[in-house]
């Protein structure tokens, strides 16, 4: 994989065959050949779609965290306005990890019909001298849109001509929205970015050896660093627990891209193994460090569940034959857990779930629902590809479970709710207000502040499932006051209807 010299990441149709439109069983998905032999998964296509994601705004989940940076929105003042939600989160989360940090600074360009006819050269010019002027950050992150790619804007030259003026570096991220139907080439379109920008060797020197030596490698190898690829749904507790597990089989920790600060990305090129904690998200960093620089890499699975964790931990272990360590540490976590668990493991058993969100991230939440002793009906996924793949072995009895792939979509998941009848939602954060209405018990998939990986992520869920299935009096509620805005007739119509070539789910 080298996509370097192209101006901007392949979008994740192209690269991964991914898709956004599926409906049908887990047996259909488990194996990527299987899912493509089939034709549908790869169709990403739908006769009617009620809402779609863009990869602009996931590219701001990462980008808005990079501290010491200012963000100039290149396009549309409408562009990027779900920031407005996460402000206070992205402020808290970055003081928490440096108090004398700045919260989420942004520009927009705003651009309008005139610029349309006349391009969007002049505004961005002001805007980043002024974002320099003003705010003198170490980067000036200038995410581009749907307009001035449409336009013919040449962004990268008038960034590389201003870059002479400026103190921070100007780092461009071709993130237009209308280039993919796949969200998640958001992730590629960032790393692009940075590993063209900011990933380089540190400016001090490295005591006794020269880099690029053989030497040197060896030397870092035998070293303890590792980074830790962190997630926007990832929270501090998240890496906490992460950390002291690693630190448990003696490593030392760096988390890169979330919330880190350009000296982070210079010093994660001295380690000996990147680990992802999700192949969806990572790939496209990892794969490139590997290539450009010889640095091992780890994409498997995802710390969440204690099968996961065990397996995440023994993978790391292995690369620097910590293998009898990491044994022990696992076989300890597990019994102190198993104890943990006990009483909401008599309480929980037999509830049915469905699950909504990343598809990585809602298979391995499974493992934690089979762990507790309850039933998985059905999986939503936003979209699909080859990473989702080692996820599925920690379950049981999963091959006649329903499986679909939407992004948002949420007449699909109403409908499918109405059919299973399940006793509890874990759904993505933004599409709960729909699988609220339905009355039912709902955790969401992650929070900010909230632990879900690692084993004291399991013992959180198991806690926090407990408590909302004792009362969700607000769903109950919500259900009797509120309607949901579909017809009755859509119910009685098969959910997968709207996809073409998609396997129906039985009524
Ligand atoms: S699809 Fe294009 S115009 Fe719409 S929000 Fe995304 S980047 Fe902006």
């Amino acid at each position: 994989m080298n996509f370097l010299d192209a101006k901007s990441a392949p979008s994740r149709e192209d690269r991964l065959h991914a898709s956004i439109a599926f409906g049908g069983i887990c047996a259909q998905v488990k194996t990527g050949k299987q899912a493509f032999a089939a034709g549908c998964t790869n169709l990403s296509s739908r006769l009617f779609s009620m809402a779609q994601g863009c990869q602009f705004t996931l590219s701001l989940a990462i980008l808005n965290s990079i501290r010491n940076a200012v963000l100039i929105m290149h396009g549309p003042i409408g562009c990027g306005m779900c920031s407005l939600g996460t402000i206070g989160q992205n402020k808290t989360l970055k003081q928490l990890r440096d108090p004398a940090s700045e919260g989420l600074i942004w520009i927009s360009t705003n651009l309008d019909e005139s610029d349309v006819i006349g391009g969007g050269e002049k505004k961005l010019k002001e805007a980043v001298r002024y974002a320099d002027r003003e705010f003198r950050p170490e980067t000036i992150i200038v995410a581009n849109s749907c307009v001035p790619a449409l336009i013919g804007d040449d962004i990268d030259s008038i960034l590389s001509d201003l870059q002479k003026e400026t103190a921070g570096i100007i780092m461009p991220i071709h993130c237009e929205g209308f280039k993919t139907k796949i969200m998640a080439t958001a992730y590629d379109a960032v790393y692009h970015g940075i590993l063209k920008k900011y990933i380089r060797y540190p400016d001090r020197k490295i005591p006794l050896l020269e880099r690029d030596t053989d030497k040197f490698r060896a030397a870092y190898r035998k070293s303890r660093n590792v980074n830790v690829l962190n997630v926007g749904s990832m929270s501090l507790p998240d890496e906490g627990e992460l950390r002291r597990l690693l630190e448990g089989l003696g490593l030392t920790v760096c988390f890169i891209p979330c919330y880190a600060e350009p000296k982070d990305f210079q010093y994660a090129l001295e380690t000996s193994l990147n680990v992802s904690i999700c192949g969806t998200h990572d790939d496209y960093l990892v794969g490139h460090l590997e290539e450009k620089y010889q640095i091992s890499f780890m994409v498997d699975t995802i710390p969440i569940g204690s099968k996961n964790t065990s397996r995440w931990l023994q993978k790391i272990a292995q690369h620097f034959d910590l293998d009898k360590e990491a044994e022990r540490l696992i076989e300890m976590e597990q019994r102190t857990l198993d104890e943990a668990l006990d009483p909401y493991r008599k309480t929980l058993a037999g509830k049915k779930v469905y699950l909504a969100g990343g598809e990585v991230r809602i298979v391995a939440t499974a493992e934690i629902i089979q762990d507790l002793g309850m039933e998985v009906v059905g999986f939503k996924a936003h979209h699909y590809d080859r990473f989702i793949e080692p996820i599925f072995d920690a379950l049981e009895n999963i091959d006649e479970v329903l499986f679909s792939v939407s992004t948002n979509q949420p007449f699909e998941m109403s409908n499918i709710i109405t059919k299973l009848k399940p006793d509890v939602l874990i759904t993505h954060v933004g599409g709960n207000n729909i699988a609220a209405k339905h009355g039912l018990p709902l955790l969401p998939l992650f929070g900010p502040t909230y632990n879900y990986c690692g084993y004291s992520g399991v013992f959180e869920i198991a806690r926090r499932l407990h408590k909302t299935i004792r009362n969700f009096e607000f769903n109950r509620q919500l259900s009797r006051n509120t309607s949901l805005p579909f017809k009755k007739e859509w119910y009685e119509k098969d959910p997968f209807s709207y996809i073409k070539y998609a396997q129906g789910i039985k009524a």
